[in-house]
């Protein structure tokens, strides 16, 4: 499939995707405004009435014939991925299987997890049948960013699917060729427009947010989310937010530094730094802090920014970000840190050299917020417990990662984050049975697994009386007796 322009009549004004390695326009789409995000929906809405009144084996089918063609197309997608955003085509690659293997357990388990299931009546009702099916919602709206462009809306879009709703996909305005590639690929092989695409700035997305959708997923910042919470306040539509991030690694003294200096190194940097769950600060144990800054600064040394494939990331996808990374490392160094790989001069738009800062404070911009860039603060801490303080003191909370032998699963049991890997970087993102999503700052509500399809349903009860009790409880026929004689007989039964 090639990647088209998609073509809106209505549209007045339009935006360029860019090249973000040479400012090269690649394709121009329709800033679509709000009567025209309506009426998207509004299809929709008529699509979901098929959509969701399909049995989940007929809607499986579908999905996994999407499935099929993305692995197909994983190629071709990645080439996408890789112009818009400017990563190298191989971690395009690797974000395209990620999302496949999301599609197959989606589409595999939704079946499963949502249908009708029997749960117990309890005592005072064991003459009722009770029961509890997950529902589609209707109309979904999901809003991406550009950093994961297939990857992140995807989790989102693909679990929405698979409970039965229809969705209105908004990529962002420096990804919109990613999500026309998506709506595309699923197009022939679904029996409605089960996913369509609007395009624009944040106006658009704006516009989503009170066209009439049934829920809002979105992926992005912090920032943005209040406003898309706020939007839909009005009309309690209900919304799964998924933001920024300021993911910690934690090395013990019996870790792995090798293996943790490569996680931190790729956890940080790879993609520019540009990772919602990438690494951005680690807190070192006093006895392997100076052995694990050596490994760490000889591997962020070796790295190549840049152009080509061949290198190790690209530029920075969004202009404005450069300034972000700047401020933080001025800040930082300002303050008293050291850079042991890179520093000022490793800002030159549109890359940034890695740079690896040691003993920032704690209060700077650089350990608090999202720096979003190729920066990896690594700071000593006395122990674990001082680790895990530091770790939980931000006001995000996404994933995290711990680097120890004996009390890995310790550690990540004391981290207020949504996912923790143990001995592994971001690997939570691959399993797509985990849920994924934050705490605090980071959002709330779950994509992925189990509770990812649930998060895209209503949840609906029903209690079906099997025989009628002798003893009337909720009737105003009821003797007076019965309630002192239900007292009497939980007393007996629970009362101990
Ligand atoms: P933004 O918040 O800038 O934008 C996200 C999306 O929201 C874009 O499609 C954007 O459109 C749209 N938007 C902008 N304004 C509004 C509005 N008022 N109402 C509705 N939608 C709006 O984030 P970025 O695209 O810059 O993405 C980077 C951020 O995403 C980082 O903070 C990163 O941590 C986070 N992220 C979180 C992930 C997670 O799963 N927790 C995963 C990946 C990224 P437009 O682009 O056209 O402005």
């Amino acid at each position: 499939m090639t990647q088209t322009a998609p073509v809106t009549t209505q549209a007045r004004e339009q935006l360029d995707s860019l090249d973000p390695r040479n400012g090269a326009v690649i394709a121009t789409y329709p800033v679509h405004a709000a009567e025209e995000v309506a009426a998207v929906v509004a299809a929709a809405r008529v699509a979901a009435q098929v959509w969701g009144a399909l049995p989940h084996a007929e809607r499986r089918a579908v999905l996994l014939a999407w499935r099929a063609a993305l692995a197909r197309g994983a190629d071709e997608l990645a080439r996408v991925v890789s112009r818009e955003t400017g990563k190298p085509l191989d971690d395009a690659r690797l974000e395209v299987s990620l999302v496949i293997d999301h599609v197959q357990w989606a589409a595999r388990n939704a079946e499963r997890v949502l249908r009708r299931h029997s749960v117990s009546p309890g005592l005072m009702m064991a003459n009722q049948r009770a029961s509890v099916e997950h529902k589609p919602f209707g109309v979904v709206g999901v809003i991406g960013p550009w950093n994961y462009p297939a990857f992140t809306p995807m989790g989102s879009i693909v679990y929405a699917l698979a409970a039965g709703n229809t969705v209105v996909f908004k990529p962002s305005e420096l990804t919109p060729g990613v999500g026309r590639w998506l709506v595309d690929s699923l197009a022939p092989l679904a029996p409605v427009d089960v996913l369509q695409l609007v395009t624009g700035h944040g106006a658009t997305g704006a516009a989503l947010c009170t066209a009439g959708v049934d829920k809002v997923a979105f992926t992005g910042s912090t920032t943005t989310a209040k406003k898309v919470m706020a939007a839909c306040a009005d009309t309690l539509t209900p919304v799964v937010l998924e933001c920024g991030g300021k993911d910690a690694m934690i090395v013990d003294a019996d870790a792995d530094l090798d293996a943790a200096a490569d996680a931190a190194v790729w956890g940080g940097m790879s993609n520019s730094g540009q990772t919602c769950i990438g690494m951005e600060r680690v807190y070192v144990v006093d006895a392997v802090h100076d052995r694990f800054v050596e490994l760490v600064s000889a591997r962020a040394r070796a790295l190549t920014p840049g152009a080509t494939d061949d290198d190790d990331y690209g530029p920075m996808t969004m202009a404005d970000q450069v300034d972000v990374v700047r401020g933080h490392l001025d800040s930082a160094l300002a303050a008293g840190a050291t850079a042991v790989v890179g520093g000022r001069e490793s800002v030159r738009a549109p890359y940034v050299d890695p740079v690896v800062l040691l003993g920032v404070p704690e209060d700077c911009a650089a350990v608090t917020e999202e720096t979003f860039g190729p920066v990896l603060v690594v700071n000593r801490v006395a122990d674990v417990d001082e680790a895990v303080e530091r770790a939980n003191a931000g006001r995000y909370g996404l994933g995290a990662s711990v680097f120890a032998k004996a009390r890995g699963a310790e550690i990540a049991e004391r981290l207020r984050v949504g996912m923790v890997a143990v001995n592994s970087v971001i690997s939570f993102t691959a399993v797509a049975e985990l849920p994924f999503g934050g705490v605090g700052d980071s959002g709330f509500g779950r994509i992925h697994g189990a509770d990812g399809l649930r998060e895209f349903t209503r949840t609906h009860a029903v209690v079906e009386q099997r025989f009628a009790l002798p003893v009337k409880l909720m009737s105003f026929d009821r003797s007076p007796r019965v309630a002192g004689l239900l007292v009497g007989v939980l007393k007996v039964l629970r009362g101990r």
